[in-house]
């Protein structure tokens, strides 16, 4: 029976114990204990078999750190007090030499950081203890070499001597004693690798491997913690937007051995495929093996089903096949976790001896494709109603779906196969470290990581490369569960790759790769393939189209898209647009076909000039707005009029300069003096936007008559009554808008009279400007709905300019001084507040106005989140991205309800 710790003082509990049935935390108290602390307490008192153990709270984590480096006065005996209940339930001793407990020390955080953090395992070995170890468990060379992997593990984590000095001893030793294998090595050779490890400890440190049992449980404590704040835990939190100060639990939990012989076992699973997402246990098992063995990738480990197994074409027997009693029992545990949890379940368990422990469970990390089809079958199942599945799904991890896989009838050079550890396919150059990956990469590059296996100090050059391939690991190795997370295509335990990364090639049968070429990895066959592959669109009906119709039902944002081309548009109107929210006219002035007539424009140094070039671009223009509205077929259209600086279009180099004189008839020196006159110190806050609107009044005429005739011409053509939506840009003054509303209605009555029509078209402006957004109640007078350009509202409220930003906000993010790219995901602080002032002062002024945005952000989910607390009417988003703002929206409403 557990007894209570802490029995008075509930705040002051920093240990909470876990075993035998019992509990003192449960699954609802992660932020305190953390993912694993809280899952191995609520699986405590389900009644699984979960080795008794108590876990330090998150909160020491904190006290630590602000602490330099100090434990809390009361910890010792809190410890110390769980420690004994845990030899109660145990029978062992920590410490005992004749009848030693050993232990686990581990870290866990709230939410799940694979492989980012230390681990020590069978602490309280030392030379009084390991006799007592050799004695119970009748089994000298496994004791032997569990010292000797404590030793190792607790010298690199705990001490800082690093691993790869008792990797080169057991390698000399093997050597010389003509071994291949660690499992030829015998108790005795066990003993003489301890003493040359020992001596390599004291030399390196100047004192002796730690012997006493409390300074080897204090120092692994210590270190678990300091793991928190390692390079590769702090990558990891700052890729997946994990808050710093969270910190990590400690659980101490006795220790159960995989390694006791061919009745042990160590093992991942998870409760369904977390590739596939159907509905079968998954996972990997190794006989005879402890702890990491299995995630490390060293081992290559057998399937858990014989299903599984034949399907793998392998002959090594499975778990049901070996252990098929034991299998019976994991197969019951599974489903009483997934009933209760709700959820697919990734877990850890060893056997030792026959008998099942749980040490692990957690929601399990599953692809995008794999989450979508979860969702689906646990509400046809009732575990969920489809509200919960929508909470379930991350819009982010959308992406993933949403892109183009290999087209299927391209022709394929296959040079190797491995695992289809993480879906997805992808075409680049082949590196062979992180680093590279990072550098090659950065001018847009697309890479290949290839690597014999990945570790964490990777993840950097993972998430630069486009894929990731590996020559060892399985299914769950680092590589594989990494870069399921990250979205990335991986192929892992390509087993025929010959990797030489000093030589800078890998070499299949006979063909070598070097570091350059370019190959493809199909993450969802396994397929390693030479050359680049073209794509084809991803296929969104069946599951995809079921959650989309439960996000519509739920959201009340509209989602409408940013494109302008017909093929963008039509992309995103497959994709659920309800709408174009900005179409950026200046992408139809650099066709190709017509940029020469722009440039004549521009280069008009008359007005007579400028109309003359303008009645050539007029039906193009017409034209490009007739093909819009009919694939939006009465949805409404945003069209934004003119926006960038005139000299965007002018030729950069002398070779442009010439082929603009050859092609318009004019001088070179013409050109270039024209160039020079519209040269801009700061193109971004200079004659861009309305201001062209108001100086060339022209340009902004032509754009509405387009307009305006194309919805005549469609009215004709379909009988479909277009909407467009006109938005004058880059407004800060009133009188700016007011003049140009005049000059746009002026246009509409001039074509009403000449086609002998009454239109209905909107008039309206971006906010993107400060004093724009202060002037709402003014602007509102002239305006029938506001967009908000929260690109531009970005940089001119930080004063950051968006062009050159990414040199610095990296380093910013980095040092916590920004939490995210504010272009990214919208300061809700600063740019929110102003976004609030405009609804609230424009609302004042006319209280039906229309309310979107259609700055980048429309399309990043917690920047939707916010859109509809604010009361927008819609967000706008780049066609790919519209399934992940309806979800979002959806989201956002749910959670609102939830509170
Ligand atoms: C904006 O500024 O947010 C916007 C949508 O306009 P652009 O990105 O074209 O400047
Ligand atoms: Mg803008």
């Amino acid at each position: 029976m557990l007894e209570s710790v802490v029995q008075d003082d509930v705040t002051s509990a920093m240990v909470y114990c876990f075993g035998a049935g019992q509990a003192e935390g449960s699954a609802a108290m992660r932020e305190l204990l953390g993912g694993k602390g809280a899952n191995l307490a609520e699986m405590s008192s389900l009644d699984l078999p979960v080795p008794p153990g108590f876990t330090i709270t998150t909160d020491v984590c904190a006290a630590f750190f602000d602490n330099n480096h100090q434990y809390p006065n009361e910890l010792q005996d809190q410890v110390c007090a769980a420690l004994g209940q845990v030899e109660g339930l145990v029978g062992r001793q920590f410490g005992n030499p004749t009848n030693p407990l050993l232990v686990s020390v581990r870290s866990g955080s709230r939410t799940s950081m694979p492989g980012m953090m230390d681990t020590v395992l069978n602490l309280g070995l030392n030379d009084e203890t390991i006799e007592g170890l050799v004695n119970s468990s009748g089994d000298e060379r496994f004791a032997y070499d569990s010292y000797r992997r404590f030793i190792q593990i607790y010298s690199d984590v705990v001490l800082g001597v690093s691993h790869d000095f008792f990797e080169a001893i057991l390698a000399e030793f093997k050597d010389e004693n003509d071994y291949v294998l660690d499992t030829e090595l015998t108790a005795s050779d066990w003993r003489e690798i301890i003493v040359a490890y020992k001596q390599r400890v004291e030399a390196e440190l100047g004192h002796s491997f730690p012997q006493d049992v409390f300074d080897q449980l204090w120092g692994a404590v210590g270190a678990v913690f300091g793991s928190w704040k390692n390079t590769r835990a702090k990558t990891y939190r700052r890729l997946h937007g994990i808050p710093e100060d969270w910190g990590t639990a400690v659980n101490i939990q006795a220790m159960v051995f995989g390694n006791m012989g061919e009745a042990s076992a160590t093992g991942v699973a998870f409760t369904r495929n977390p590739s596939t997402g159907n509905k079968e246990f998954y996972g990997e098992y190794l006989i005879n093996a402890q702890g990491e063995d299995v995630v490390a990738g060293i081992r290559t480990p057998q399937p858990l089903t014989k299903e599984a197994r034949v399907e793998m074409g392998t002959d090594r027997p499975s778990m049901e096949e070996a252990m098929p009693i034991v299998f019976k029992e994991l197969v019951e545990v599974f489903n009483v976790l997934e009933t209760h949890y709700r959820d697919m379940q990734d877990i850890e368990f060893t056997v030792e001896k026959g008998k099942l422990w749980m040490l692990q469970t957690r929601s399990g990390k599953r692809t995008a494709k794999a989450a979508l089809k979860i969702a689906v079958d646990m509400v046809s199942e009732k575990l969920i109603a489809p509200n919960d599945a929508l909470l379930r799904l991350d819009p982010e991890a959308f992406d993933q779906l949403l892109h183009p896989s290999l087209d299927p009838t391209a022709e394929r050079n296959v040079i190797a196969k491995g695992l289809p550890a993480s879906p997805g396919a992808a075409s680049g150059q082949v590196v062979f470290t992180a680093d590279e990956a990072e550098s090659v990469s950065v001018d847009g590059t697309k890479v290949i990581l290839v690597r014999t296996e990945t570790s964490p100090e990777d993840i950097h050059g993972m998430h630069a490369a486009q894929a990731i391939l590996t020559g060892r690991g399985g299914m769950t190795s680092h590589a594989a569960v990494v870069a399921r997370g990250m979205g990335r295509p991986c192929v892992s335990g390509a087993g025929a790759l010959h990797i030489n990364q000093e030589k800078n090639l890998f070499t299949v049968g006979k063909v070598d790769i070097k570091k350059g070429d370019v190959i493809t990895v199909d993450g969802t066959t396994g397929e390693v393939i030479l050359g680049e592959i073209p794509t084809v669109q991803p296929e969104l009906s069946g599951d995809f189209a079921l959650i989309m119709e439960w996000a519509d039902a739920a959201r009340c944002l509209k989602v409408r898209t940013n494109a302008e081309t017909p093929a963008d548009v039509k992309v995103a109107r497959d994709f659920g647009a309800e709408g174009v929210g900005l179409c950026r006219t200046e992408h139809m002035f650099f066709d190709t076909e017509r940029i020469s007539t722009v440039r004549e424009m521009i280069l008009a140094e008359e007005q007579e000039g400028r109309i003359a070039a303008l009645e050539k671009i007029l039906p193009m223009q017409r034209r490009d707005f007739i093909e819009l509205f009919e694939i939006m077929s009465g949805f409404p259209v945003t069209i934004r009029l003119l926006d960038p600086p005139l000299h965007e279009f002018l030729p950069k180099t002398e070779e442009g300069i010439a082929d603009v004189a050859r092609i318009s008839g004019m001088d070179p020196d013409r050109v270039r003096r024209r160039s020079s006159q519209l040269y801009e110190f700061n193109p971004m806050l200079g004659h861009r936007g309305c201001r062209l609107g108001i100086t060339y009044p022209e340009i902004y005429e032509m754009q509405t008559r387009a307009i305006v005739e194309a919805v005549v011409e469609v009215e004709a053509r379909t009988g479909v009554k277009s909407k467009p939506e006109i938005m004058v840009p880059l407004v800060a003054i009133e009188k700016e808008l007011e003049v140009l509303r005049q000059l746009v209605l002026n246009v509409i009555s001039h074509v009403e009279e000449e086609r002998g029509c009454k239109l209905d078209i909107l008039i309206g402006t971006m906010i993107e400007l400060p004093r724009a957004a202060l002037q709402a109640s003014n602007i509102a007078q002239y305006a029938e709905f506001f967009s908000f350009g929260t690109n531009d509202l970005t940089q001119t409220v930080f004063g950051i300019s968006r062009d050159d930003s990414t040199q610095f906000l990296g380093d910013y993010v980095r040092q916590g001084i920004l939490a995210e790219d504010p272009f990214v995901s919208l300061d809700h602080t600063g740019v929110g507040e102003l976004i609030k002032i405009a609804i609230e002062r424009g609302r004042r002024t006319r209280p039906n106005i229309k309310l979107g945005i259609c700055g980048e952000h429309g399309g990043d989910p917690k920047s939707v989140e916010f859109c509809h607390s604010v009361g927008l009417d819609y967000v706008s988003c780049s066609p790919y991205r519209v399934p992940i703002a309806r979800l979002a929206a959806a989201q956002a409403v749910l959670r609102e309800q939830v509170g």
